[in-house]
């Protein structure tokens, strides 16, 4: 998130960012821990600290337990919750949602809907940004305090996440997605694939904060992954990294939705377990039966108790044909975690089946699901994007901050 950079306007933005997600890892932290921490002067913390207070994001209090034991006193420092608000909002082949929280996370509100022209980009961004004003003015969350918006979709973005460039689930064409956002938000932004905000947001604010080497894998209709390497996300030449459902797995296998034989996706995600029951194929046809398949899908899932049917040995088979295809790229990364998730990735004998078959070929990482732990739900990691990325990083104009806590202390005076 800290680029190094030679500019004092720069180095004075990253060091205030670098104070700020210290004081959200560590509430109660004092200017002294502080200073010791960034590796700069305790006068250049004070007055650093002192922008973040003026600017309504930081507030004093009570130091935390470390500072008490030192048997010194000193002012403890914490987020200011209100000082600030974000957006978290999702467009999904299921749903799409707009989520509002506190500058801790917290959710203030959130809506859940189905769009009612899901192919249509612009109609859906509109119900979008309906939703999201509608929140926003019922809270009383001025613009000025709305300090981002984390957007995750279902689909591909260039490489500077500024246009569309395919979601094949929602129909949606190539597009500007961030001049269409920022036409109805006018707000900082940050704009990522589904499965890669997941991805960030559990390494930044989830389960596996500061994890360097990291694979996510969703196991749903289709199979989707994430790959978190060296601490950053991992985007390739087209920045199409970590599509792993479009794996070869078998050759001249069944026809795969993206038009190749033998993906992946045709061998271990629900998609495959539903054709070999002979309910559907695995080529995607359009949103309306993409809802259909997620909801058999979903009802396979809660049906598969009985070990020793067939739907088991399909399940069981499909979680270990993953690991199978898994274990090679989970090597080459060296990844440390192996984090599974996704409707198939809660189901127990997809998911013993899946770790079993790690075990077995030698993987030497952590295998974690989500009956391990609880993985960030989409809306969830679109908040922790835009906290991430836009709250808790150098990108944050504080400036802007000072200046409007200052016209309202002011206004407040006449
Ligand atoms: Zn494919």
């Amino acid at each position: 998130m800290y680029k190094n950079t030679t500019n004092f306007e720069g180095v004075r933005q990253t060091n205030r960012g670098k104070v700020l997600t210290l004081i959200h890892e560590s509430p109660g932290i004092d200017r002294t821990e502080i200073a010791a921490s960034v590796g700069i002067t305790n006068a250049a913390i004070t007055n650093i600290v002192s922008e973040l207070i003026r600017s309504r994001l930081v507030e004093e209090g009570a130091p935390s337990v470390v500072s008490l034991n030192r048997g010194r006193k000193r002012v403890g420092l914490w987020i200011n919750k209100d000082g600030g608000y974000v957006l978290g909002v999702t467009v999904l082949a299921t749903h799409a949602s707009v989520t509002l929280t506190d500058l801790l996370g917290a959710v203030i509100d959130e809506v859940s809907f189905y769009p009612k022209l899901p192919a249509d980009p612009f109609s859906t961004l509109d119900e979008i940004a309906h939703h999201a004003a509608k929140i926003c003015k019922l809270h009383k969350v001025t613009q000025s305090r709305l300090l981002g918006v984390g957007f995750a979709i279902a689909g591909f973005l260039n490489e500077t996440s500024q246009s569309l460039q395919s979601a094949p689930y929602l129909g949606w064409p190539k597009f500007d997605l961030r001049d269409e956002l920022w036409l109805r938000f006018k707000c900082p932004l940050v704009i990522e694939n589904v499965t890669r905000c997941i991805a960030i947001a559990e390494t930044r604010i989830g389960s596996f904060i500061g994890a360097k080497n990291l694979v996510l894998v969703r196991a749903a209709l289709g199979v989707g992954g994430a790959i978190i390497s060296d601490g950053e996300l991992l985007t390739g030449n087209r920045y199409l990294a970590g599509d792993l459902g479009h794996l070869l797995a078998e050759r001249d296998g069944v026809l795969c939705s993206c038009g190749k034989r033998g993906c992946l996706n045709t061998v271990a995600s629900g998609w495959s377990i539903i054709h070999k029951l002979g309910m559907g194929d695995s080529a995607y046809e359009n949103i309306k039966q993409f809802r259909s398949h997620d909801k058999l899908l979903r009802d396979i899932i809660n049906d598969c108790n009985d070990e020793d049917s067939q739907t088991a040995a399909l399940v069981r088979n499909a979680g270990a044909l993953l690991g199978t295809h898994l274990v090679n790229v989970l090597q080459v990364l060296d990844s440390e975690f192996c984090v599974l998730t996704g409707p198939l990735g809660r189901n127990r004998i997809y998911v013993e089946s899946f770790r079993n078959q790690l075990i077995e070929v030698g993987y030497l990482g952590k295998v974690v699901c989500s009956e391990d732990t609880n993985v960030l739900s989409p809306a969830a990691a679109s908040v922790g994007l835009a906290l991430s990325n836009l709250v808790f990083s150098a990108s944050l104009n504080v400036d802007a901050l000072m200046a409007e806590s200052l016209n309202h202390s002011m206004e407040a005076r006449c």
